[in-house]
């Protein structure tokens, strides 16, 4: 037996724990069987042809008109969220001017843009979260930053480095194809554009399409329909702090009850007559601990705060031991619960450490299912409502007023049992034969995620030989560090493509843009034409983040879920496939890696 220190260590017995390890996980396990099934990613369907209205943007007051441009260029970043104006920035900073935002939507903000749904909200805190705050001067006026200072922010850091003059919004890239003759990216929009770039920058999320459910008949239903991230305040009232006045006569279904579902259904069961919520798995709810921002505190801020703080952060959620946790939430909690069980005893091997994550999983599980005990009347809504899976297998989520809304006389959970909605007809949905007759439908059913990457981009890469990246990936992402793929030369991935996957995305973002940065500084110091991956790194690289990990052994019992492809074996869920040492680990070694400076496993074309 492998220890880590000395001497084994007793695990608690079932009295002194006051429950049975045994016994949950055999429960976790049932439940995770009746929502297994066949079909996995298959279930869900595009928002194309007659679902197209989904993925409109009914956003934009005036449609922007504008002639066609043909330019050559340094950089086109395709994607106008906090990663494309990161990557903006650092481009800036290293010298490289002459750039191009391309933006489908009519703004910077990218999910924050889409997302206004009433009550959306960031779940990571606003002080590591929101980037550049010291750069722009900015504290953010809570702890968790509602969405209109998000999206204020992205506007406030696009003013700041004035990045509208470099902008192209409402546009869509149509095709980007590699000229190897002239060493640049032609990249054609919607808009009749074509741009030569140098350096080509991917930024365009993990999730941006919304999908819907397969459900039968789906296509039928006469009444009121929108996605989540494409809220029609025009029918419900209101804006994203809520007050949905419109609804008062109306009777509302909302599908899913994912960390969207979480954040808006409080508003809709205040606003509408009557609410159906249809619920398959259930959120695991932890408490929201919001409060303002204390101004003797910011002020106290001492230069490089911004740095340290999310540093600090990603640390502890990679077990990473800090002396000090900053930001001291319910994200750190679970792992500081864990150090102190490890603590508890010097010596501890490595069977016994997984044994002891799991039984602090079950600890943190059983106190959110007390919550909703604590919180709901109805003992049969508070069954339907208890999450029996371990803490990592789904997205946490951190809500005060999704449960107590069951207690309104008016807001109704209709649990699926694992099943999912049945089907929907021209006025209802059905669930196990049980009709509820609706006037407005809401799919929250969340973003596409195990699609193709280009089918999410929504346009194809044309690399050296006429090599399509869609055909290159088939078999699942091809890159070194994430950022390059071998025949797509001078283009940067930047998101959750084989990278150091953090939960604060923006710290991952921010890590990213510095690297695209440097290297395309280098490739112009260097007066080469192109930069590419070595097919050698590449492979070693696939075969780094591709090694079973503690994560891929946790998410294969986890009920099914993007986190895991669905339950399916074998396909890469969005936590797998990832440096397998962690964030930090991950930035610290490009660091070093660039610090070196021969760029090892890059080979510069002249
Ligand atoms: P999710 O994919 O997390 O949730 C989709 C929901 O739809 C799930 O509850 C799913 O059930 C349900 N669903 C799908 N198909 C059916 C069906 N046929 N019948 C019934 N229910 C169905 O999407 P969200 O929009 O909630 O969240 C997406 C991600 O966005 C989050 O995971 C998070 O990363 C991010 N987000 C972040 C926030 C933040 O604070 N930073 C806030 C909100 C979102 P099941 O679970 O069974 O699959």
């Amino acid at each position: 037996m492998e220890t880590v220190k000395n001497k084994t260590f007793n695990i608690p017995s079932v009295e002194e724990l006051g429950f049975d390890p045994v016994v949950l996980r055999k429960k976790y396990a049932e439940e995770r069987e009746k929502r297994l099934r066949k079909d996995g990613n298959a279930q869900y369907q595009e928002v194309t042809g007659d679902f197209d209205q989904y993925n409109l943007d009914p956003y934009v007051c005036e449609k922007i008109v504008r002639e066609p441009v043909t330019e050559i260029i340094d950089a086109a970043i395709i994607g106008g969220g906090f990663g494309g104006l990161l990557a903006a920035v650092r481009l800036l900073e290293a010298g490289i001017k002459n750039i191009r935002i391309i933006e489908k939507a009519g703004d910077f903000g990218g999910t924050w843009y889409w997302n206004r749904y009433p009550g959306a909200q960031c779940d990571i805190e606003s002080y590591i979260y929101l980037p550049l705050l010291e750069e722009v001067n900015y504290i953010p006026k809570e702890k968790y930053s509602f969405r209109d200072e998000i999206f204020e922010h992205a506007q406030r850091i696009g003013r700041h480095y004035d990045l509208y003059k470099r902008a192209f919004f409402q546009t869509q890239v149509r095709g980007s194809n590699w000229d190897e003759k002239n060493g640049r990216w032609r990249i054609e929009t919607d808009r009749g554009d074509v741009l030569n770039a140098k350096f080509l920058i991917m930024s365009s999320g993990p999730l941006n399409r919304p999908k819907l459910p397969a459900i039968p008949g789906i296509e039928q239903f006469k009444g009121h329909t929108f996605h989540t991230s494409r809220w029609d305040y025009d029918y419900t009232g209101g804006d994203s702090i809520g007050g949905l006045s419109r609804l008062s006569e109306k009777r509302v279904g909302i599908i899913g009850t994912g960390a969207t579902a979480i954040q808006c259904v409080s508003h809709l069961g205040a606003a509408a007559k009557e609410l159906y919520v249809f619920q398959r798995t259930p959120s695991a709810i932890d408490e929201r601990l919001n409060k303002p921002t204390d101004k003797e505190w910011a002020a106290s801020l001492n230069p490089g705060w911004h740095a340290e703080r999310n540093t600090n952060f990603a640390s502890i959620l990679s077990g990473i031991p800090q002396e000090v946790d900053l930001v001291n939430d319910r994200w750190t909690d679970l792992f500081k619960s864990l150090s102190e069980l490890m603590s508890s005893d010097q010596a501890i091997s490595m069977e016994d450490m997984a044994v002891m994550a799991e039984i602090a999983d079950y600890q943190k599980m059983n106190k959110l299912r007390a919550r909703v005990e604590e919180t709901v009347g109805d003992k049969e809504t508070v069954e339907a409502l208890k999450p029996w899976y371990r803490q990592w297998c789904k997205r946490p989520v951190f809500n005060d007023e999704f449960l107590p809304t069951f207690n309104r006389n008016n807001a109704h959970l209709v649990d699926t049992n694992g099943k999912g909605v049945e089907r929907v007809t021209e006025n209802s949905v059905f669930v196990d034969g049980v009709e509820y007759e609706l006037d407005c439908l809401i799919f929250a059913t969340g973003f596409e995620v195990g699609t193709a990457y280009t089918q999410q981009a929504e346009f194809e890469l044309i690399g050296k030989n006429g090599i399509k990246l869609t055909d290159y990936w088939k078999d699942g992402m091809r890159t070194y560090h994430g950022f390059h793929a071998r025949g797509f030369p001078n283009c940067f991935h930047m998101g959750l493509t084989q990278t150091g996957l953090a939960p604060c995305f923006t710290y991952m973002l921010d890590h990213q843009a510095q690297n695209v940065a440097y290297i395309a500084e280098e490739v112009l110091k260097r007066k080469a034409r192109s930069v590419e991956t070595s097919v050698e790194s590449e492979a070693d690289w696939i075969e780094t983040v591709n090694q079973p990990t503690f994560m891929s052994e946790y998410q294969s019992h986890c009920t099914p879920g993007y986190y895991n492809n669905e339950g399916k074996k074998g396909g890469k869920g969005f936590l797998e496939g990832h440096y397998p040492e962690g964030p930090v680990q991950f930035y610290a070694m490009l660091k070093k890696w660039r610090e070196e400076g021969d760029l090892k496993g890059l080979e510069f074309h002249l």
